[in-house]
């Protein structure tokens, strides 16, 4: 999965150019930049997305945040979100002042556009499904539900970068789609993230938002007029350097994600007790993960333990993870935010301790997800393949 595992001249080169000239800004520097290097990265984004608009900056959370403002998604607004995504979801809705409202997910491990109505309010303004793990949501049911109910669309697409539906680019079905560029996803800055939109009046908005309101349409770096209330979440030419040579690997990284990804697979082609992740469109999976469901949360720990004994690694039971489900996110449930804004949103919130996803539940803690490395060597991965098929038979 991360792109630190192919590291190397490309990325040193990109560096140093920035590193010979100081030019460490995106903006400004133009009498001694001989590149800019977050242009480029966004020029070839929306290249290889297909996509008008990308705008970097500093993190996936700081895309999050940048979009729902660009969408005007704010005070007391409510978001519909799955419970299976990264805390940064959340957190990026509560610090907009927004109240996130959990909806159930499916066998695709994302939200169930089925599942929105049970949560739908007057207040709903958006909808933020989670392409997670590699691979995509039931997006086109999700686009046609947002657009029926005069919704906003806003993707988090931090985990599923080149990952496609029916050959669109995942990230460009909503008004905005985002990405993270942090030190473990596919393609890395160290510390990064992008917001992509076919809309010019969204991306203009974003592009401000994310400096503090600058209007760049003036080239004169300080005499800016600031025309909305912004903040700082710009990326640094260092860090637009590394993500430029990483991309250019994206597809690479891709097309070898899937071939392991199909060597293990067949490890499971004897084992009736499984069922795969439900994929709308298999082939648009970036195959960062392989997730499978087990018949039962006993069955799960039991498996998670063999997969121990017989030194297999590289694999994820989510369930009582804390970083990416719902149900271990003790600071909603006892309101421990020391941000105002947040605070005030959380007046507004559901009492999220009492709050049950049944189904989800059921999905999450039957889950296991290999995750896939691409510096892996054949031998590896047939040992991996024994490794398997061992704790499954034990
Ligand atoms: C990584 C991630 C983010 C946040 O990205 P950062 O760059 O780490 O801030 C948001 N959502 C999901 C689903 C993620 O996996």
């Amino acid at each position: 999965m991360p792109g630190y595992e192919w590291f190397g001249d490309e990325e040193r080169r990109e560096i140093q150019d920035v590193l010979d000239t100081g030019a460490l800004g995106r903006y400004g520097f133009d009498n001694i930049r001989k590149d800019n290097k977050a242009k480029k990265f966004e020029e070839e984004l929306c290249r290889q997305l297909n996509v008008e608009y990308a705008h970097l900056c500093s993190s996936g959370t700081a895309a999050l945040s940048t979009a729902l403002a660009a969408c005007g998604v704010g005070a007391g607004d409510e978001v519909i979100i799955p419970p299976f995504t990264f805390v940064a979801t959340f957190e990026s809705i509560l610090f907009q002042g927004a109240i996130p409202i959990f909806a159930e997910i499916d066998d695709t491990l994302c939200l169930n556009p089925k599942a929105i109505d049970a949560v739908l309010t007057p207040r709903t303004k958006a909808v933020v499904p989670v392409h997670m793990c590699g691979a995509m949501s039931q997006i086109d049911k999700l686009k046609e539900y947002c657009a029926r109910k005069g919704l906003i669309l806003i993707e988090d697409a931090c985990q599923s970068l080149g990952g496609m539906f029916q050959g669109k680019a995942l990230g460009t079905f909503g008004e905005m789609g985002c990405f993270s560029f942090d030190s473990v996803k596919t393609v890395t800055c160290g510390e990064g993230g992008a917001i992509i939109t076919n809309s010019r009046e969204r991306y203009i908005l974003a592009d401000k938002y994310a400096d503090h309101g600058h209007d760049h349409t003036n080239p004169d770096r300080g005499k800016e007029d600031h025309d909305i209330l912004g903040i700082n979440y710009r990326i640094s030419e260092l860090n637009a350097a590394v993500g430029l040579a990483q991309l250019r690997k994206l597809s690479n990284m891709i097309a070898r994600q899937r071939e392991i990804h199909q060597v293990l697979q067949s490890a499971f082609k004897n084992i009736p007790e499984i069922t795969f992740r439900r994929i709308p469109d298999p082939n648009g999976d970036t195959c960062t993960f392989l997730s499978f469901f087990l018949p039962s949360e006993e069955r799960a720990i039991d498996i998670v333990a063999k997969f121990a004994e017989v030194g297999l690694d590289s694999w994820m039971y989510w369930y009582p993870n804390n970083w990416h489900y719902f149900k271990q996110w003790n600071h909603l449930k006892t309101l421990s935010v020391p941000a105002p804004i947040a605070t005030m949103a959380f007046k507004y919130c559901p009492d999220y301790s009492k709050i049950e996803l049944p189904v989800s539940d059921d999905y999450i803690s039957r889950t296991i997800s290999l995750a896939i490395r691409l510096t892996w060597s054949e031998e590896e991965i047939n040992n991996r393949v024994q490794k398997i098929k061992t704790a499954f038979l034990k």
